[in-house]
């Protein structure tokens, strides 16, 4: 097996006794999930996680954790890992023509900083023999059936986990999301009432589909944020910037956010294929966001897992092995969500569909296993909304 390259990409030599199961690139939720599922399934599997950024690091994002993530995190054997966070099942949302619905969610959610929450699971991937190293990828060949990942690196198959301007993405020539199925968010920090435990959304009108959310950590700070569609914040004319940051001061006055950072959402009906060859794609990298709520976290993880799982089960190739369980796992919550982001570019559907949450636990229930999890909508539940959507569009006639 010790055979040796002609020549490496990049004019390095590299050995094949250097070759990795796995070659990881991204350790935030998707990658990590990859990582750890890999050696969960095959503890001798050599994997290696390669990361531009050293751990803790920032990410943009809300830090909403959905009941759902949980779920995941004990399918990778680590349950506990925000046990120490807490947890609330409080959820207030105001729809863009302003009907509210403030109600109890079936199953706790959390609230925890990315910069914590992405390096307890690398930490916990490191734990289980991954290893885990700072480098920045650049460049991709494919050499006598191997990933070559910047002329130094050799492995059987990769997970592009890179986020959602994937490098990866790119190099294998993969076409990101376009513009109209990507949004926009900035997040900050304010202090809020430590006893403050609702997780608030506060839908927009002006410039729909967009919103502003609350979401309390438990120690008397909020990640507080404002989310647009690109095309919309281009339509302003003005700089990203101060829309995004104008906006959230505008639409909650009373917090000041400090330490603001934005980044791009890649929603899922904008998804690519989900790789080409051995590179498989996961998370933000394969555009799962969920259109409804900007939530990736869930998406990252499962995709992140399921990528490990064919990698490691069926490295010469993975990606039809990995399409399928992905389908398997999430299709039909995609395809709804397809449909739902549709109907929602009118403001009227979406409250339509909150005015009938606060009517009925039970669709209350649906909606939010919709926007965080894999929650389909049953067609009777469906019609129920279009036709109060149908009655409130007479009535304003
Ligand atoms: C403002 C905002 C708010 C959000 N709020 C929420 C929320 O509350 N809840 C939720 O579930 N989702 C939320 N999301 C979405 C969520 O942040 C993403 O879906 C999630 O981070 C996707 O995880 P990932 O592992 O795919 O990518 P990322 O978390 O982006 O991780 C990608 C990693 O790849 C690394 N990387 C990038 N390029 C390279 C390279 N070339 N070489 C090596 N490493 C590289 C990066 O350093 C990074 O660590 C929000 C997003 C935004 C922007």
């Amino acid at each position: 097996m010790a055979r040796r390259f002609r020549r490496g990409v990049q004019g390095r030599f590299t050995q094949m006794n250097d070759v990795w199961d796995l070659a990881v690139v991204g350790g935030g939720p998707a990658g990590a999930a990859a990582a750890l599922r890999a050696r969960q399934l095959r503890p001798d599997a050599r994997v290696l996680l390669l990361d531009r950024a050293d751990f803790p690091r920032d990410k943009a994002c809300g830090d909403g954790i959905a009941a759902h993530c949980r779920d995941e995190l004990a399918l990778l054997g680590i349950p506990d890992l925000i046990a120490d966070y807490r947890p609330t099942q409080r959820l207030a949302v105001v729809s863009p023509g302003g009907a509210r619905v403030s109600a109890t969610s079936a199953r706790p959610n959390h609230v925890v900083p990315r910069r914590v929450f992405d390096a307890r699971l690398v930490d916990a991937a490191r734990a289980r023999g991954v290893e885990v190293r700072r480098h920045h990828v650049r460049s991709l060949a494919v050499l006598d059936g191997h990933i070559v990942l910047d002329g130094t690196v050799t492995a059987r198959a990769a997970v592009a986990a890179d986020g959602a301007n994937s490098t990866m993405r790119r190099l294998i020539g993969v076409s990101p999301a376009p513009d109209r199925h990507t949004a926009i968010a900035v997040r900050g920090y304010a202090d809020v009432p430590a006893d403050d435990d609702v997780q608030s959304i506060f839908m927009q009108q002006d410039g729909w589909p967009a919103y502003a959310w609350s979401f309390p950590i438990g120690d008397g700070t909020a990640n507080v944020g404002f989310g647009m569609l690109l095309p919309r914040l281009r339509a302003t004319g003005r700089p990203g910037r101060e829309v995004l940051h104008g906006r959230l001061a505008e639409l909650l006055p009373h917090l000041s956010a400090h330490d603001l950072r934005a980044h791009h959402l890649p929603l899922s009906p904008g998804r690519p294929r989900p790789g080409s060859g051995r590179v498989l794609l996961a998370g933000d990298a394969a555009g799962l966001i969920n259109p409804l709520t900007g939530e990736g976290i869930y998406y990252a993880l499962v995709s992140g897992r399921l990528a490990g799982e064919a990698a490691v089960r069926a490295a010469a190739d993975p990606l039809p092995a990995y399409r399928r369980e992905l389908r398997k796992a999430l299709g039909r919550h995609l395809r709804t969500t397809d449909v739902l982001a549709l109907a929602a570019q009118s403001p009227g559907f979406i409250d339509a569909a909150i005015d009938t949450a606060a009517r009925r636990k039970e669709v209350f229930d649906l909606l939010v296993d919709v926007g965080l999890g894999a929650g389909t909508v049953p067609l009777p539940l469906a019609l129920a909304v279009v036709r109060r959507w149908i009655a409130s569009g007479v009535r304003r006639r």
